[in-house]
């Protein structure tokens, strides 16, 4: 098979450029190593950027999102028992929307199905070759049989544990790392959501988070030991917990439900410098990732599309340097956004040398961010997404 792009991963970057480079006349074909159902029935992330939703709409498949995505204007937070709300649109005029990966997953897939382009799902032993010149390869093995694409180019957007950045010589990459000591346990049940935005909590026995994916579908975390066991956890227990890390009212009103998913997830930053190395390009979780609590996993995915697309795109066109500043200018976003969700996952959570003195200050720093317009339109800017510099 000969094709322009190949993709490797077809999680929600590699489907979203898919589907980009596909509308510019750029052929392309996905190489996927599970099943199309196994990707569909990751529960990950829900709440997308602006900057996100305008790619769907540029990609064509922001229909269905448009009709059942829920637009929020802002969040709550709530630290000394009491919630406090961050007003998106009055103070940055921006809003994000709930919707979830899987439903972004489900219409990239549909929409991938509908013009008859090729994913190849299931394919086995995945390798990346001559990445270093022109002509570079991608090996599968599917029922047996080796197949070979050739390429101008290969995306790598297999995610945190994909072959593509493990194929680059540990010479030419530079990781920076930060692992935290703590885990989110998710619950995901339908059930209306306690209320009709966001809530993140700081509470002395750990963060808490009421998430949401549909007027009647929601999605809760509670803070955890990183040695927990999700099976631990009645659903039950959970609600108890969550319960106890909420305000009086949202404690009163939260609607429980047995779960339909349950999951502990571990917290991490990681970014790996550069992003493209000959012919190969990385973009989304195979490059960096950044603990869920600024909603910036997805976000981050999409804006690396949006740089790859775009110099793709005018390399297509004539522009011979246009892929030089792939990797600078993805960079440049993708810092800005770890630095975000380290500095909300430092406030809200609970770290093992936090004590008393650390309580208080979150506390302070949570009050001084409700109180002052200059802090909240600070978090708010971050929040809503930062805008890209072309
Ligand atoms: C448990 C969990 C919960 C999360 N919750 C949130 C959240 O609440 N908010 C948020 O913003 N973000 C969240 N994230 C992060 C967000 O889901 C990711 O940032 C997003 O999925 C990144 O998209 P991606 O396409 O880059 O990578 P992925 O979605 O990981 O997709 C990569 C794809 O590549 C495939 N692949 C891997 N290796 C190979 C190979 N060798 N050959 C072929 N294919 C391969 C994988 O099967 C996968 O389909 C969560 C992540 C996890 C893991």
């Amino acid at each position: 098979m000969r094709v322009q792009v190949a993709i490797i991963g077809s999680g929600p970057a590699g489907l979203l450029l898919g589907q980009l480079l596909y509308k510019a006349g750029i052929s392309n074909v996905i190489i996927e190593q599970r099943s199309k159902e196994y990707v569909l029935g990751r529960i990950r992330a829900g709440v997308l950027e602006q900057g996100t939703v305008d790619l769907m709409d540029e990609a064509g498949v922001g229909q269905r999102m448009h009709a059942e995505g829920l637009v929020h204007d802002g969040t709550e937070l709530c630290f000394k028992g009491e919630r406090h709300r961050i007003d998106f649109k009055k103070l940055v005029n921006k809003t994000v929307m709930i919707y979830g990966q899987t439903e972004v997953t489900r219409d990239l897939m549909d929409a991938r199905e509908a013009e008859g382009l090729t994913t190849v799902y299931e394919a086995h032993n995945v390798s990346v070759h001559d990445f270093d010149g022109a002509h570079p390869k991608v090996r599968y093995e599917q029922d047996g049989v080796t197949h070979e694409v050739q390429c101008d180019f290969i995306a790598g957007c297999d995610g945190f544990h994909g072959v593509c950045r493990a194929s680059v010589p540990q010479d030419a990459l530079r990781t920076y790392e930060r692992v935290y000591p703590f885990g989110w346990l998710g619950i995901l049940s339908d059930t209306p959501p306690v209320s009709h935005e966001l809530i993140y909590c700081n509470h002395e026995r750990g963060f808490a988070l009421c998430s949401q994916r549909s007027p009647t579908r929601s999605r809760y975390y509670v803070q955890c030991s990183l040695d927990d066991k999700a099976e631990n956890w009645s659903d039950e227990a959970f609600w108890a917990e969550l319960r106890l890390r909420l305000d009086e009212e949202a404690a009163a009103n939260l609607i429980t439900g047995p779960s339909i998913e349950k999951s502990i997830a571990p917290l991490r930053s990681f970014v790996a410098e550069p992003l493209r190395f000959g012919t190969l390009f990385l973009a989304g979780d195979a490059a960096h990732i950044v603990p869920p609590t600024g909603a910036k996993g997805l976000n981050l995915a999409a804006s690396d599309v949006r740089f790859l697309w775009q110099a793709m795109v005018d390399h297509y066109r004539g522009n011979q340097v246009a892929l030089e500043h792939y990797s600078e200018r993805c960079l440049s976003r993708i810092w800005k956004a770890e630095r975000f969700s380290w500095w909300m996952t430092s406030l809200m959570h609970r770290f093992p040398d936090t004590g008393e003195f650390g309580q208080k200050i979150q506390e302070a720093e949570l009050a001084y961010l409700v109180g002052s317009t200059a802090a909240a339109t600070s978090l708010a800017e971050n929040y809503v997404g930062l805008p890209f510099q072309d």
